[in-house]
């Protein structure tokens, strides 16, 4: 009958404590209990083999049986040990919690007096201080009355795994509703191992592989702000070794599998990491037990969490892996979630910016094809169709649908020169299945010449053979007329340089000779090899270094400038005009010579003769003068009028004819640099006065009026100065028409005197005004064309002025007269 009970006792308590799901336990059916057991059943033997505790308390609260499933429960080595130890003094080796926490002695719990006739169900929490482990207990204790005394039985089932399975599953659900909050996986990731710090490891890793396959690690928690600190530094510094593929964060990665190291040793340590340095630091850091987790998502392994016991001293056990192993199967499923909904996204971006794009693309081709100047066309190689847009048949001159959409029809319209040219490169590129590209002319019905680039490109069928060649025709006509244009004026330009008689030198900007052609060559009696790369300045014969760089910076300065130098050749002095264009090409000076040596020659003859003649008129013509003057002072007393008028007439002529040879013999002194000067002091308001009463006695057409100013005494030439004011105040007369009033005056400021000589006459057109007192140079005004003269007055006053140091120039409205200003120095020396 006991053997009964206990044995129903025993099955009940199994059946009482299926409330806790515990599949390890034997099920025994309920029939069974009331079935009569066999009669020699040893129940000792039964309790020993029990997969639960069993501990039997006795009235004196004594514990009289324990099986060693119970006493390995209470962490004692043997049954045996429990038995012997009193109750109360179990309390100082076991710490037991209620289910809700609060902590309670363990005599208490086995005590005989607690436990009444019902049975009681309780849930502890034991912690074993020494060993620091803990245990969720589930104790069934029930009084059982005997007749030498009844005892108290305590039937004892571990609950630990399951608790930690609760605490567990209610973490990753946790961890899922959290993680799936964010869509950026580095964040959640951090999120997690926020989340497993402190509760389930003092650290935390999260190692991720990035495209190229390397490690990065994204986040990290750390029981301890500053060890975080330390071991983000180790880190960085030295990074799990990629070499050692079997453990560590990289085993793990490679095999797919969980490293554990549930008790790490400096020995153990050694086999994960090989610098010394980081195993130093890592046991300083107090390491002890160690869980890597592959993060394993559609078979593809992304990454790894490293969990870490220290400061804790606990260390990871079966379960733990197999708890870590969920959790990370269940956070690489979000984040491989996360990760395609973020690549999902980022392609849905991309195919709108590709969807802009082709928009983008088809607008601009479009507004190419409006533009008029392109056209599309697609030739179905198995069909040998041709299609045209309507742009391409309009480049061609053909209304819209007279192409015959065939290939014979186009290659009817390309320029026959061109024709072989076209169709051998479509045919090389069907056949290398590569892009076409030609320049060809085409020719419209109309006859009218157009010049085309055809592009293609061939597209290939299933079976890799060309399909179909879709391409594009431009208008490029302009484009080659413009180029063609370019050709020819560099043809012609060639031809010119070529065939010059001029000598033709392309320099660059500083002088140093890039090209001559033949005549230039000729010049400078050099062969043309000796001639390019010498500098200019080196086959001038200027005076001085300086004087070249003046003439040259003017050319540069101006852009175009003429002039001339002197060549010493083996054959004398040569002299060279130039014409000089800056920047006729980029950097480049272009000279045009021309050998004036002869030219030079002739001027001297004609000057050295103009000079000769002159003088040789000169003689006779001062015995003229001298014998009408003679004449007049014999008839002076004879009455006749008519006599006394031809011969003043005769005598003014002579004048007039002195004046020019006197002139002609000065531009011959100037050119020889013979003009020679006198100077002395004189009053110039004096002498211009005397100057206006010489030129009255012969010229009383027009009225001359002078604003004089006493006291102005200047040092010059008398009667070059003479001639200068009487040179001007006689083309004033002669410019203007009879009795107009010429006005001189003379003014005086801190350094010149000024003369102005002003007429009322028929001024000179702006065009006239800078070349006025160059030699020879006579106005084009029509009024003036009947006025005879030589052009030579105002270029000998100009150098008469300069010489003394003095400037000469005229203001004049065409129409309205001119004023003509000279300036004599006051102090010369
Ligand atoms: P010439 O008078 O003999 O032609 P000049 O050297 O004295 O030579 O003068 C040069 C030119 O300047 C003249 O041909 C004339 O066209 C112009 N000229 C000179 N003085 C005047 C003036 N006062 N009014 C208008 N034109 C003038």
């Amino acid at each position: 009958m006991e053997v009964i009970y206990f044995y129903s006792l025993c099955c009940e308590n199994v059946v009482h404590s299926s409330k806790y799901n515990l599949k390890e336990e034997i099920v025994v059916k309920n029939e069974e209990v009331m079935a009569t057991p066999p009669s020699n059943l040893n129940y000792k033997q039964l309790f020993k083999k029990l997969p639960r505790g069993i501990v039997l308390v006795n009235q004196h609260d004594h514990i009289i049986y324990a099986n060693s499933r119970g006493a390995f429960l209470l962490d004692f080595a043997e049954a045996k040990n429990l038995i012997e130890t009193p109750a109360h003094e179990l309390d100082k080796s076991i710490e037991l919690y209620a289910e809700q926490g609060k902590q309670i002695s363990f005599g208490a719990i086995f005590s005989f007096e607690r436990v009444k006739k019902i049975d009681r169900d309780d849930l502890f929490r034991i912690y074993f201080p020494r060993t620091k482990k803990e245990r969720w207990l589930s104790i069934v204790s029930q009084r059982v009355e005997q007749e030498e005394g009844d005892f108290a039985l305590f039937s004892i089932v571990d609950l630990t795994q399951q608790k930690k399975s609760e605490k567990a599953l209610q973490f990753i659900n946790q961890i899922s509703v959290n993680l799936s909050r964010s869509t950026d996986y580095i964040q959640q990731l951090q999120h997690f191992a926020n989340q497993i710090v402190p509760q389930f490891a003092d650290w935390c890793v999260v190692d991720m592989l990035n495209n190229e396959g390397e490690l990065q690690n994204v986040a990290m928690a750390h029981t301890d702000s500053t060890k975080l600190e330390s071991v983000k530094r180790m880190r960085s510094k030295y990074p799990p070794d990629s070499t050692n593929k079997t453990v560590g964060v990289w085993g793990a990665i490679y095999q797919g599998k969980s490293d554990f190291q549930s008790v790490v040793t400096k020995d153990s340590l050694q086999k994960v990491i090989k610098v010394p340095a980081v195993r130093r630091h890592l046991l300083e850091l107090g390491l002890r037990s160690l869980i890597t987790v592959p993060l394993i998502a559609r078979g593809k392994t992304m990454g790894a969490v490293t969990f870490v016991w220290s400061d804790s001293e606990k260390n990871f056990d079966a379960f733990d892996l197999e708890f870590f192993e969920t959790v990370c199967q269940r956070v690489a499923l979000i984040i491989d979630n996360a990760r395609l909904l973020d690549q999902a996204q980022r392609e849905i971006e991309l195919q709108k910016e590709i969807q802009y794009l082709l928009i983008e693309k088809e607008m601009t081709l479009e507004l190419a094809l409006r533009a008029g100047n392109m056209g599309v066309w697609d030739w179905d190689l198995k069909t040998n169709q041709l299609r045209w847009s309507e742009g391409l048949e309009r480049l061609h001159g053909l209304n819209r649908g007279e192409f015959q959409g065939t290939l014979k029809h186009f290659t009817q319209l390309v320029h026959s020169q061109d024709l072989k040219r076209v169709s051998t490169a479509i045919e090389k590129a069907i056949e290398t299945k590569s892009n076409f590209e030609q320049e060809f002319r085409i020719v419209q019905p109309s006859k009218a010449i157009r010049w085309m680039i055809g592009k293609g490109r061939v597209f290939l069928d299933e079976k890799g053979n060309p399909g179909r060649m879709v391409g594009i025709g431009i208008d490029i006509t302009e484009r080659r007329i413009a180029e063609e244009s370019l050709k020819q004026s560099e043809q012609k330009f060639k031809s010119v340089f070529e065939t010059s008689m001029d000598g033709i030198v392309i320099t660059d900007g500083t002088g140093k000779i890039l090209d001559a052609n033949d005549s230039a060559v000729a010049l400078f009696h050099l062969t043309k090899a000796s001639l390019i790369t010498q500098h200019l300045s080196s086959l001038i014969d200027v005076q001085t270094e300086k004087d070249f760089e003046k003439q040259w910076a003017a050319i540069q300065k101006q852009g175009k400038s003429r002039g001339e130098f002197e060549l010493r050749t083996d054959e004398g002095a040569t002299y060279i005009e130039y014409q000089a264009s800056a920047e006729i090409f980029p950097n480049q000076t272009l000279l045009m010579l021309r050998d004036i040596t002869e030219r030079k020659a002739e001027q001297q003859r004609q000057e050295h003769f103009l000079g000769i003649a002159s003088h040789e008129l000169k003689n006779p013509l001062a015995s003229i003068k001298a014998f009408v003057q003679l004449l007049r002072r014999y008839l002076k007393h004879v009455e006749d009028e008519k006599a006394h008028q031809y011969l003043e007439k005769v005598d003014n002529k002579v004048d007039a004819l002195a004046h020019l040879i006197n002139d002609l013999l000065d531009i011959t002194r100037i050119k020889q640099g013979k003009l020679e000067f006198f100077y002395e002091f004189f009053d110039l308001d004096q002498l211009i006065r005397d100057a206006i009463e010489d030129i009255r006695v012969t010229s009383k057409l027009h009225p001359i009026r002078y604003t004089g100013l006493p006291n102005t005494e200047v040092m010059a030439d008398k009667n070059r100065i003479s001639q200068v004011i009487q040179n001007i105040i006689r083309n004033a007369m002669k410019y203007s028409p009879e009795g107009e009033t010429v006005k001189v005056s003379l003014k005086k400021n801190d350094n010149n005197l000024t003369v102005a000589i002003k007429d009322q006459g028929y001024g000179i057109p702006s065009s006239d005004l800078k070349k006025l007192f160059q030699l020879y140079y006579r106005g084009q005004n029509y009024k003036v064309n009947n006025i005879t003269g030589l052009g030579v007055g105002l270029y000998i006053s100009s150098q008469i002025v300069k010489q003394h140091g003095g400037k000469i120039w005229v203001k004049s409205t065409e129409g309205k007269g001119s004023t003509f200003y000279f300036t004599l120095p006051l102090r010369r020396f």
